[in-house]
């Protein structure tokens, strides 16, 4: 049963609502639910379903998305916008990335499991929803806190999908990424983890267009990365039908994305404190380093150069490092794609 899909299309006339759907409860029988909000056109077309949060700490896709859905007039509308603001309300409300009472990734966790731990009986609460009634699904992320970016996406390639490459790809457009990193299931040379359990890459598995986009950093409130989101979600409605493009000036989508194939981290080899000599977004050339570790003792080492050209995805911080801490996050590999 979907509360929000028969909503959707079991009534008619444009119309917004919101509500919370429910999942379980905690020891003191406070409820565990997904909030959302849900706006149904004059006419019928096609879903649009924003996604704002699967990790607690990450702010800005869910300010963008409810302030997207709040301006919308569903009298000028064709077809639908979902808004689900927090997939993950116990790590939202502990500010944090993962649940606290089972501590699993929540994006490594769909399709979910109605009978399993926490996080898997909300995965597939949301899941239950989206299926058969979202088109387009975006997966709203940043990074960690400690990280500066500027807004990119990530997608994958599902081999059983009617999805193709193309048609993520012009979902994305609308969102100027500054790289569009398509990320290989099986996960090699990033992080470890079950990448298949992303919430874009089951909604692939059930026909739904989908994407992760990434909205620089955790734990704050960005207007500029807010208001990218804005425009693009503007943008991507118009493409899908279900708002109107003549009456406003929304930027037109990319013509051209360029394509990451190969990403990877650069950790620090030693404790101190790390001072960048670049920003979020360069593209640094062979033989540079981004930057120098300054120890306690005065001394100061330089970051090891890049073996190769590479694009600064996401360039920390905070310049308190350990060793093996992250550094930065670089494209080693990319093209350029032209959009159908
Ligand atoms: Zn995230």
């Amino acid at each position: 049963m979907s509360i929000i899909g028969d909503w959707l299309h079991k009534s008619e006339g444009p119309a917004r609502t919101s509500g919370q759907l429910h999942v379980g409860s905690m020891a003191s029988g406070m409820a565990v639910t997904l909030p959302y909000v849900a706006v149904r056109g004059a006419r019928p077309g096609r879903t649009l379903w924003l996604h704002g949060q699967v990790h607690g700490d990450e702010i800005n896709g869910m300010v963008a998305a409810l302030r997207f859905a709040r301006a919308l007039r569903p009298e000028a509308m064709q077809g639908n916008v979902v808004v689900t603001p927090t997939g993950n309300p116990q790590a939202l409300d502990a500010r944090r990335k993962r649940n606290p009472y089972d501590e699993l990734d929540l994006d490594q966790t769909y399709p979910g499991n109605a009978s399993g731990l926490i996080s898997e009986r909300l995965a597939h609460a949301l899941m239950a929803e989206v299926r058969g009634v979202a088109d387009v699904l975006i997966n709203l992320h940043t990074m960690n806190p400690l990280f500066d970016a500027r807004p990119y996406t990530v997608y994958k390639v599902h081999p059983d999908s009617r999805v193709t490459e193309a048609d993520v790809l012009a979902a994305m457009a609308p969102f100027h990424p500054h790289v569009a990193c398509q990320q290989d299931v099986g996960g090699k040379g990033e992080l470890p983890g079950n990448i298949s359990g992303a919430l874009d890459y089951q909604c692939l598995a059930a026909g739904i267009c989908a994407f992760m986009l990434e909205l620089g950093s955790g734990s704050r409130f960005e207007p500029e990365n807010i208001a990218v989101a804005e425009r693009g979600f503007h943008a991507l409605a118009v493409q899908m039908g279900i708002l109107d493009g003549t009456s406003t000036a929304s930027a037109a989508p990319a013509r051209t994305l360029r394509r990451v194939k190969r990403r990877g981290w650069i950790t620090a080899d030693g404790g101190g404190l790390f001072l960048p000599a670049a920003r979020a977004g360069d593209l640094v050339r062979e033989g540079a380093s981004i930057g120098d570790t300054m120890r306690l003792d005065a001394s100061v080492t330089p970051v090891s150069p890049f073996p190769r050209d590479g694009v600064l995805i996401g360039l920390r911080s905070d310049p308190v490092v350990h060793t093996g801490e992250r550094l930065a996050f670089v494209a080693w590999e990319w093209d350029t794609v032209n959009i159908a």
